[in-house]
């Protein structure tokens, strides 16, 4: 299928493009020219289909013929290979947990899907291609993960010194191979700043096929409207369920919501957000005023202005009224982030993180009776040491990532000085 370009319509490119470069050169997004409308054979069997088929058929239409159907099967096998279980944590409350991948967060999901689909058209390229990406925390394990042994591809992480948590550092860290571990003597700012320069650098283009695996990404967003057709597999309800998304760059809620609009029984969807809430306001009536970011306990979400929103002004062809009607958004603070935290361990036995937790507590405000909902928990309690300072206790370290803390951490340690950046890239 072809993408077009937020900014500029008649700027339409293929599926292998967008993979390959990721943004528009206008700043604008990818948005693919046709959202797919699933076939009442697909709406009406996909409960019997398994994760691979069902994710096979939602994602077809947008790669088209640029990978071979057999390929493009496999991506997708690969892409789900975990589980997604609908639990649930009240008698209206269920949590999708997308937790259950390599680096315990929803973001394995884009990030091995996008990997797989670039592994693919690198076979056409004939540099060798380096991604390089900034991260805060979760999406540099994830990217990493992602690209782990993909052939053909070299993976550069920037993440700022001492601001990730213990488990996030081992998962970037610990791998080798395709992927180097740039430790970065500054913020993520900083990070970011550096990542993008070398994007823009033209003599670092000439040697090497330089991309992003950022999260606007079509290959990375497009994905994850599968496990929004898991939810459903598992859901025994009467009515659909209301979804409650935690949201930051708002590329998981963009998801859902083009999940919905090419058929799948959803219920209406919430933006649960922390104290970045340039959404919550802008639905509330007031001007989308975006503001600098700010640091909450749910830090892969402080976002101040949220890239994929414009996505979903697309989805809703840019009609303010229709897009009140379908979404609803609450912002959440620390304080009751944390006290729900408690509240929902102590009562209902379930641990949240920080970003399950704001999307929990959004969800049980705006539940009307008789409705039931799906909160998205995005990632595992153990990812956020936060998690045992407000509880005053030790979490259990899920047997997957056991062996993490008997590697050796592996990084390359450098100020925030372009110079050496560019010089690792280019070894
Ligand atoms: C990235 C992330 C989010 C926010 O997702 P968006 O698609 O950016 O809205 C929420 N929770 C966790 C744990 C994340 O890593």
């Amino acid at each position: 299928m072809q993408f077009y370009s937020t900014n500029k319509k008649s700027n339409r490119v293929s599926f292998k493009e967008v993979t390959l470069y990721g943004q528009p050169n206008d700043k604008g997004l990818y948005f693919p020219k046709q959202i797919s409308r699933f076939s009442n054979d697909f709406l009406n069997n996909f409960r019997r289909l398994s994760k691979a088929e069902t994710a096979f058929e939602m994602i077809k239409d947008y790669v088209g013929d640029e990978i071979p159907r057999e390929r493009l099967f496999k991506i997708c096998e690969e892409t789900v290979g975990f589980e997604f279980p609908l639990v649930k944590v009240t008698d209206r409350i269920s949590a999708l947990e997308l937790f259950h991948g390599e680096t315990l967060a929803f973001k394995d999901v884009g990030a091995r899907f996008m990997s797989r689909c670039l592994g693919y058209f690198a076979q056409d390229i004939k540099q060798k291609i380096v991604v390089v990406v900034a991260t805060s925390g979760d999406t540099g394990g994830a990217v990493a993960n992602g690209f782990y042994n993909i052939e053909g591809v070299d993976v550069v992480i920037l993440y700022p010194s001492g601001k990730v948590s213990r488990v996030q550092e081992l998962q970037l860290t610990t791998l080798g191979k395709n992927i180097t571990a740039l430790e970065i003597d500054g913020n993520f700012d900083d990070c970011q700043t550096l990542a993008k320069q070398a994007l823009a650098d033209n003599s670092i283009k000439e040697k090497v096929f330089l991309t992003s695996a950022n999260s606007i990404n079509a290959a990375r967003w497009l994905p994850q409207q599968f496990y929004y057709a898991f939810a459903l597999q598992a859901w025994n309800e009467e009515f659909p369920p209301i979804i409650s998304v935690p949201s930051g760059n708002f590329g998981n809620i963009c998801a859902g919501l083009m999940a919905k609009t090419s058929g799948l029984p959803l219920g209406k969807f919430i933006a649960a957000c922390n104290a970045n809430d340039v959404v919550t306001r802008y639905l509330s009536g007031e001007s989308y005023d975006i503001k600098p970011a700010i640091a909450t306990l749910s830090n892969a979400m402080d976002v101040g202005n949220p890239s994929n929103f414009v996505r979903i002004l697309e989805i809703f062809k840019h009609n303010f009224a229709n897009l009140q009607e379908n979404i609803l958004s609450l912002s959440v603070s620390d304080e009751t982030t944390a006290e729900t935290i408690r509240e929902v361990f102590a009562n209902q036995d379930y641990l949240l993180d920080p970003h399950g937790a704001v999307a929990y507590f959004a969800l049980g405000k705006l539940l009307q009776t008789p409705e039931k909902g799906i909160f998205l928990a995005t990632a595992h309690p153990i990812k956020f040491d936060s998690v045992e300072e407000i509880l005053g206790i030790k979490t259990n370290v899920p047997k997957s990532i056991e062996s993490l803390f008997d590697k050796e951490k592996v990084s390359i340690k450098i100020d925030a000085d372009y110079e050496k950046v560019k010089e690792i890239i280019l070894r």
